[in-house]
């Protein structure tokens, strides 16, 4: 079977925030043949279609007025040669399965990427990122199929353009294409990336791959909620990124205020941090509030509405903005009525 229409038009279950709305038609596809053909099919007939792999950094403001296709394009295909694995992975993976089959496999270099929600299409969009790892690094091309035109086409890492939470999958191929499979690639020399917290304890000398996922794991366990219990889109806001005249500003007000010099002299600073120096853990608007263990994690406390999401995302950047004069911007992409709508813009 390549395509199954949903049962029902709740989105609930498919996005991790778990907020009550729905969409005209969902529709699951395993193939890429039935993608197109389901994407055909609808926009012909003039419906809106947004393709969904998760839903895990997706903020649904409303009813989705159109057809959703889930993306389940599974498949793992390993190949190697002298120096590196590759791994060929279906975009409908889901990405944390995808990091315990390597560790099953013996192959180190996703571990710091452990328990990121998601699905492996949607690795690249965002450019996932933790502990010190991002996609980016791993990456050795992203399949892409032009819906419109059935074309299936690689882009290799630099064509992808990936930055901070960033890539071309944001802008020039966010419409009429879909990611169908991803292409890693990974150094059979592993190297531990253990700078970040407390994967510091570790000797890099002996320390294993699994270890570091079983740490990754129980790190992320403690601080993030889990989204069948709160539902929740990860990191709501991204870290800014000062100047560093704006840092010097800010640390003489706060002279243990944590920050991390980026190569160009800017200064990264922890949005959580300074979300919680407003005294915003717990903070509820509606349904929604900050969650008390990371204030970078908006959550549904079981009741929340989209709009509620919207008013205490808009309150937590005005409140950061005018104790710190920083600005934060949203990490998770909003979705409204008919598209997608500047998360920017409406929390302004
Ligand atoms: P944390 O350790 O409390 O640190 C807060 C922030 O400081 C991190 O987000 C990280 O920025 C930055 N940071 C910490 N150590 C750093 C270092 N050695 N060098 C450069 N920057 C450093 O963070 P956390 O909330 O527990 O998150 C840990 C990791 O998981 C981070 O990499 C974070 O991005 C990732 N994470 C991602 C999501 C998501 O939904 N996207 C959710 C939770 C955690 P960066 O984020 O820029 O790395």
């Amino acid at each position: 079977m390549n395509r199954t229409c949903v049962m029902t038009t709740s989105l609930t279950p498919f996005h991790t925030f778990h907020l009550p709305v729905n969409a005209r038609k969902i529709i699951s596809v395993s193939t890429k043949e039935a993608l197109r053909d389901e994407w055909l099919l609808a926009t012909q007939a003039g419906e809106l279609v947004l393709i969904l792999g998760q839903g895990s950094n997706m903020l649904f403001l409303d009813d989705f007025d159109g057809t959703v296709l889930l993306n389940r394009l599974l498949g793992i295909a390993l190949s190697e040669n002298d120096d590196f694995y590759f791994l060929h992975v279906g975009g409908g993976e889901n990405w944390h399965q995808l990091v315990e089959w390597s560790l099953d496999q013996g192959i180190g270099g996703l571990e710091n990427l452990a328990l990121i929600p998601g699905c492996a299409g949607s690795a690249p969009i965002q450019n996932i990122g933790a502990y010190g790892v991002e996609f980016e690094s791993l990456c050795d091309f992203v399949e892409v199929m032009d819906l419109r035109s059935g074309e299936v086409f690689q882009l290799s890492r630099e064509a992808c353009q990936f930055g901070y939470r960033e890539s071309v999958f944001k802008h020039q191929y966010r419409d009429h294409f879909a990611i169908i499979r991803i292409g890693l690639k990974l150094p059979k020399a592993w190297k531990p990336v253990l700078n970040y917290g407390s994967l510091a304890q570790f000797d890099p000398e002996n320390v294993t791959p699994r270890q570091i996922f079983t740490e990754v794991c129980a790190v992320r366990s403690a601080k993030l909620p889990n989204p069948n219990e709160f539902g929740n889109a990860g990191s709501f806001f991204k870290n800014p990124i000062v100047p560093l005249a704006d840092f010097q500003r800010i640390l003489a007000a706060y002279p243990n205020v944590p920050h991390y010099p980026q190569a160009d002299g800017s200064v990264k600073l922890p949005a959580g941090w300074l979300i919680d120096q407003c005294q915003l853990k717990g903070f509820q608007i509606g349904g929604a509030g900050v969650h008390t263990q990371q204030a970078l994690v908006l959550i549904n406390k079981g009741d929340a509405t989209g709009q509620d999401v919207l008013a205490l995302a808009t309150h937590v950047r005005r409140q950061v903005r005018e104790k710190f004069g920083v600005d934060i911007h949203p990490e998770v992409r909003f979705m409204g009525k008919v598209g997608e709508v500047d998360s920017e813009q409406v929390t302004r």
